[in-house]
């Protein structure tokens, strides 16, 4: 070790001693089930490798792309998806089911040229409790591109962008295909992504017109490589989960309460990204989910989006360092430098890692009760406690008890956790220092979201 470094090494000790006796912003992690430990344990880096090899065979997965052509091209490249779907439907005893969602899209003058019919790949595993009609997705997009987004003919391997996401999300329905869960879980490969997010615009008008009671939604797109060409960083330790801070269907009412809460980083859709954090982390060794307090990268959009717009929580998954050489672009070589979104650019230990936080997220969701309803801050008076109220959740099953969340104001996580049988509580920090949330918890551990506490006298 040189001098500069042994230096630099005991000012970092330093700091860290100074930040331990003044704030830190340690998070708590959820608790751990047993079964979803194991369900995480079964995800396979080799398995996943297998899928991506799969899509990148069918050359292209454009979206004006062939239907015809057996073995290239978009069509053949879904019909795959869906018979693997079916594959796993084998091990669920009849409650995975499997649909061709197909839909037209009419020319739009932009990006798609005549009217073109496309479908999104649709496994949904039906949840045991009857009286429980929650759903969860997990989503990417199959469709891939060149560097010309209207260019259906050259090849567009796409393995990255975004067969990684599409891997995710049907090693999770192999995994998960023979598992309990009491609410519903779907399972989306999502076409005309690159050509205006057309497949997830249509699935979120779906959901809400036939008005599911979808609870989250996990969007994972860009998520299995670790290194960025242009800085030569490689890590495969953090990965970005993007949420919108302010909601897109915020109404002035919703706004009122927001401000009087200061509650701008508690969006249904940031409580889910802070819940992934915190459930990815319990459950998966080496990795931090880092929270971006934003929609979307700039420039880009997902298939999150439109399930924002439609009034749910809704995030995107990617990965920390973007190698844009190798996103959206035609697979050639120049000036040395190989191009194109080719296998040979991914770490599949990565890809292996976010699966288990998407798998964790969504298995704790399903087999937890319902979030508790009414949560209420009381604030008839001035105090230095704070008194929390609610009612046990009337669908679902029967919480073992509730989580009180706590963090100060400025930290980006839950810093303390409470656990009560009861449906109030008194906690000895003050209201005015720290946000609040409830969670109900079952008896192994798997927590509802949290529930952000109304003021009322
Ligand atoms: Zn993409």
């Amino acid at each position: 070790m040189t001098n500069y470094t042994f230096r630099k090494r005991l000012i970092a000790l330093i700091l860290l001693f100074l930040a331990g006796t003044t704030t830190t912003f340690a998070q708590v992690n959820a608790n751990q089930d047993e079964e979803i430990q194991k369900m995480v344990s079964e995800i396979s880096a080799q398995n996943l490798r297998a899928l991506v090899e799969k899509m990148v065979s069918f050359e292209t997965r454009h979206t004006l792309s062939t239907t015809t052509d057996k073995k290239r091209g978009i069509g053949a490249a879904r019909e795959w998806v869906k018979s693997e779907f079916e594959k796993y439907a084998k091990a669920s005893g009849g409650r995975m089911t499997v649909e061709m969602d197909r839909f037209v899209v009419k020319a739009d003058g932009r990006r798609v040229p005549q009217d073109t019919e496309m479908a999104n790949v649709i496994a949904t595993l039906k949840g045991t409790d009857a009286n429980d009609n929650r759903v969860i997705i997990v989503g990417g997009h199959l469709d891939s591109r060149a560097t010309d987004v209207m260019d259906a003919k050259s090849k567009a391997p796409g393995a990255n962008d975004d067969a990684s996401g599409v891997a995710i999300v049907m090693e999770m329905a192999r995994i998960m295909a023979s598992r309990q869960f009491s609410g519903t879980l779907v399972f989306v490969a999502f076409q005309g992504e690159e050509q205006g997010l057309y497949g997830s615009r249509h699935l979120a008008e779906r959901v809400k017109k036939e008005g599911w009671n979808l609870v989250a939604m996990q969007n994972n797109d860009i998520v299995g490589n670790s290194f960025s060409g242009e800085t030569g960083l490689h890590d495969n330790t953090r990965v970005r989960v993007f949420s919108e801070g302010t909601p897109a269907n915020e109404t002035e009412e919703m706004t009122k309460l927001r401000r009087t809460l200061g509650s701008e980083n508690d969006s249904p859709s940031r409580i889910l990204a802070r819940y992934m954090k915190m459930t990815g982390e319990a459950y998966v060794d080496q990795l931090e989910v880092v929270l971006g307090y934003r929609a979307d990268r700039f420039l880009r959009g997902g298939d999150h989006t439109p399930f924002n717009q439609q009034g749910f929580a809704a995030v995107r998954m990617s990965e920390m360092n973007e190698d844009f050489d190798h996103q959206h672009q035609n697979v050639r070589m120049e000036n040395g430098t190989q191009y194109g979104d080719l296998i040979e650019f991914m770490d599949f230990e990565y890809l292996r890692k976010n699966t288990a936080v998407n798998l964790a997220t969504m298995a704790s969701l399903g087999r937890a009760p319902y979030a508790p309803e009414a949560v209420t801050v009381i604030t008839a008076n001035l105090t230095n406690k704070t008194d929390l109220t609610w009612q046990a959740p009337a669908k679902g099953k029967k919480p073992a008890g509730y989580y009180v969340l706590m963090r100060e104001t400025s930290s980006p996580v839950w810093e303390k956790k409470f656990f009560v049988k009861e449906t109030k509580t008194t906690i000895n920090y003050s209201k005015d220092n720290y946000f609040f949330a409830v969670q109900a918890v079952d008896a192994a551990g798997n927590a509802s979201l949290p529930v952000i506490p109304v003021p009322a006298r």
